[in-house]
């Protein structure tokens, strides 16, 4: 079995010593996890995503962004400054996505953070239309102004990174065709309604994340979340809707693969 963890941190030194980075890289590449989508949240770290694919070819890519918790930190002109680095470092090779980038009201004050969130997040949907490329999303307690946002951008590809709400913003997303990014919350969530969310989307809705080093699966919880988890989230999905393991990974890697064009 072949697995893609769409999301994970694992060049981020903040979480990752590189030796350890190293080890869980081959671990994960051993457990059948073969492909990693490195997703940035800065400007500083999406030069780390990409230099961290550019080191590990052969399993790594990266998604360079801006993560909307960073909009609180940032002047405006410093925010067009940040986005035209961004719109040079696109060009990189091994850059498939941009994100994660969204909107997210939940650690952030809606009233200070609005106008920067939404320059931030329009600035970034400009360079994934521009350069065609998918988009990696982090959307909390915003999904009304996301959605404005969003509907200004035709023909926007992506992934709503690690969906947890409700059955209705679920159905507008695949009215979009956005894909659904399911991760260890499955595992662990005590809501029903969440559980029967994750039970109901289409096989080719969705793809697998871990969001390492966050949101450690079941069984794991305690330990610190690396890509190779990802398994741990296939067996769960795979039990809840009464699939095989092999067809969840199956579909969620071809959902993984034409989404952000992985070769
Ligand atoms: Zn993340």
């Amino acid at each position: 079995m072949q697995f893609i963890d769409t999301h994970c941190h694992l060049h981020d030194p903040a979480f990752f010593k590189p030796e350890d980075a190293e080890i869980a890289l081959k671990d994960s590449a051993k457990a059948g996890v073969t492909k990693l989508l490195l997703v940035a949240t800065s400007l500083e770290d999406s030069k780390r995503a990409v230099a961290f694919a550019n080191a590990h070819p052969e399993h790594c890519f990266a998604s360079i962004g801006i993560h909307p918790h960073e909009a609180a930190k940032m002047t405006e002109p410093e925010i067009t400054q940040a986005l035209a680095e961004l719109a040079a470092l696109v060009k990189e090779p091994k850059v498939v996505a941009v994100g994660e980038c969204g909107f997210d009201f939940f650690y952030n004050n809606k009233t200070e953070c609005l106008a920067k969130q939404t320059q931030l997040l329009k600035g970034q949907l400009a360079i994934a239309q521009a350069n065609n490329l998918p988009v990696s999303f982090h959307v909390r307690e915003a999904f009304e102004e996301f959605w404005n946002v969003f509907e200004e951008y035709k023909s926007i590809r992506g992934v709503l990174h690690s969906f947890t709400d409700t059955e209705e913003h679920l159905k507008q997303a695949l009215g979009h065709k956005l894909k659904i990014g399911i991760n260890g919350i499955a595992t662990f969530t005590t809501k029903k309604w969440q559980t029967d969310l994750f039970k109901s989307i289409g096989i080719h809705d969705f793809v697998l994340e871990t969001d390492s080093p966050f949101l450690t699966p079941s069984p794991k919880r305690g330990t610190i979340n690396t890509p190779e988890n990802v398994i741990y989230i296939t067996e769960y999905m795979a039990e809840l809707r009464g699939e095989t393991k092999e067809l969840i990974a199956k579909a969620t890697t071809a959902n993984a693969v034409e989404l952000f064009g992985l070769t």
